[in-house]
């Protein structure tokens, strides 16, 4: 039996009207004033949430700072290792209600959102892991005299995070994590288009035995919540994920007090498919690349390098398998891709579908909003571009949308030069079965993260940054932790 969106709800959707979460309490707006977030697979609205502003931030800054000097500051690393496992079972236990607020928010299907249970546990694990494991150095000095010296790691503070919708259930443990194993403290700014898993997860926290303003949520505009936050001077340390266009707008205003910055922005990223690749597995796998959360993905593959030589195969079997993907209703389990998450990101896609077609590109696949029982929704049918050049603009614009844009090479050389000439240099691919030019490519690529014969696959223990507009800063890994933290060199005088 087919599930649809419009009869699901929660107990936490259905409560009450959804505030900020600040020192452990809701709280409403400082201006009484609210905003609606949507359903994309409706077009309803699917609840209240209180827009933030500069004087909301300063309250969430305010009781983050308090918790920081407070008794979270005395937390034993092991004490911080221990509630964070209790944090992963208490988000175990709450899973299927995470999932189905993730999947109600911004659209990605049901089955898909459940399955990431693993994904965020082990990252929760992970960064807990990383509470027991930083270190200083002791450092041989050559001064004259009896001098030690040494270095210390210290929290940096309250940490700031600016969080996208297109995956908010994990994207906030990439703050949260490191900041729960430091020491730190956090406001969160969720994006407004999904902010309910945040807000349901910082109650959880609580439930876990987190400290009230450790970890606070504020809802509302990136221009008004979102600046309020990157500026802040008591914030000293800033993570963003959305576009290079906000990036940029970021590490301007984070220059008000000099607070460190982590950015991960926008990508166009390569996947290149030699002729001598497996295709049974490169086609699905380059596929899905691009369609992967319905295109929303930042490292998403959306150009498909193809070896000419195969190009006429390689384009007819991406096509059958696009025509075989099953769009729908997130909590339909047949459904493979959801909705884009609002009615902005639809027409921006069916924009870039037409900018496509206007180019001179071959649409081969998809290339339209889908109607029938999915018109109220955000729904567009992957999509298929052949006979596309790096320079047109749907080889060189982000599109985040499940639209694949295919051109052709002929050397090894030229498909790296052609992976290159973009602006953003976040993910890159290469399917091959010849072990020099799969060498050849992961040297020559100017990506930050690269598979080889897979695509998209991550783990919290393998660290990433993005290059050149893709942002800096890494996420994830050893050196990650190291972000939380600042060094104090020590002399100490021995006699
Ligand atoms: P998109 O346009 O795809 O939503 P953005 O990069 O604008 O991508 O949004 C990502 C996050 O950044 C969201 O939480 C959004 O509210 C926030 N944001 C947008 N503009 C600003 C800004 N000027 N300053 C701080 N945060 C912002």
């Amino acid at each position: 039996m087919e599930a649809k969106s419009s009869e699901v709800s929660t107990p936490f959707l259905s409560s009450r009207d959804k505030h900020h979460f600040i020192d452990g309490k809701w709280r409403p707006s400082v201006s009484g004033e609210s905003i609606e977030t949507f359903n994309p697979a409706t077009g309803q609205v699917l609840a209240t949430l209180a827009r933030g502003r500069k004087e909301d931030v300063d309250l969430a800054v305010s009781a983050a700072r308090r918790a920081f000097e407070g008794p979270w500051s005395r937390f034993t690393p092991h004490q911080r290792y221990m509630l964070m496992l209790k944090v992963a079972d208490v988000l175990e236990a709450n899973f299927e209600e995470l999932a189905t607020l993730e999947s109600l928010d911004m659209g990605a299907p049901f089955s898909r959102t459940k399955a990431m249970k693993n994904g965020v546990l082990q990252t929760v694990k992970y960064f807990a892991a990383q509470a027991l494991n930083y270190t200083g150095t002791t450092i041989p000095n050559s001064l004259p005299g009896n001098y030690t010296t040494l270095t210390l790691k210290a929290p940096i503070g309250v940490v700031g995070s600016i969080i996208p919708w297109n995956g908010p259930m994990i994207s906030m443990w990439w703050t949260m994590g490191g900041t729960l194993a430091t020491g730190c403290t956090t406001v969160i700014k969720t994006a407004e288009d999904a902010s309910l898993t945040a807000l349901r997860t910082a109650e959880l926290l609580m439930d876990a035995g987190v400290p009230p303003g450790v970890v606070n949520i504020v809802t509302g505009y990136g221009a008004e919540a979102g600046a309020a936050l990157a500026s802040h001077m008591d914030v000293d340390r800033i993570a963003f994920t959305g576009s290079t266009a906000t990036g940029r707008e970021i590490i301007k205003a984070s220059a008000s007090n000099m607070k460190r910055v982590q950015v991960e922005l926008g990508g166009k990223s390569p996947d290149i498919i030699f002729a001598d690749a497996d295709l049974e597995k490169a086609v699905p796998g380059a596929a899905m690349g691009v369609y992967h959360n319905t295109g929303q993905i930042c490292s998403a593959g959306t150009r498909v390098f193809v070896q000419r030589s195969i190009q006429e195969e390689f384009v007819a079997r991406m096509v059958e398998f696009t025509k075989k993907i099953k769009v729908g209703d997130p909590f339909d389990p047949a459904t493979q891709l959801g909705p884009v998450v609002s009615k902005k990101q639809m027409e921006r896609v069916l924009d870039y579908m037409t900018i496509g077609s206007d180019e001179g590109a071959r649409l081969v696949a998809g290339g339209n909003r889908l109607g029938g029982g999915l018109s109220e929704g955000y729904f567009v049918e992957p999509t298929v571009f052949n006979q596309v050049t790096n320079d047109m603009r749907i080889a060189r614009e982000e599109i985040f949308g499940p639209v694949a844009s295919v051109i052709p090479f002929d050397t090894v050389d030229e498909a790296l030069a052609l992976a290159n000439d973009t602006i953003y240099g976040l993910g890159g691919a290469v399917w091959t079965s010849n072990v020099a030019t799969m060498l050849k490519s992961i040297h020559g690529l100017k990506a930050g993260k690269l598979w080889v014969n897979c695509y998209g696959l991550a783990d919290p223990a393998v660290g990433f940054s993005g290059f050149k507009q893709s942002g800096y800063g890494v996420k994830g890994g050893r050196d990650h932790i190291e972000s939380f933290l600042y060094e104090k060199s020590v002399c100490i005088n021995g006699d």
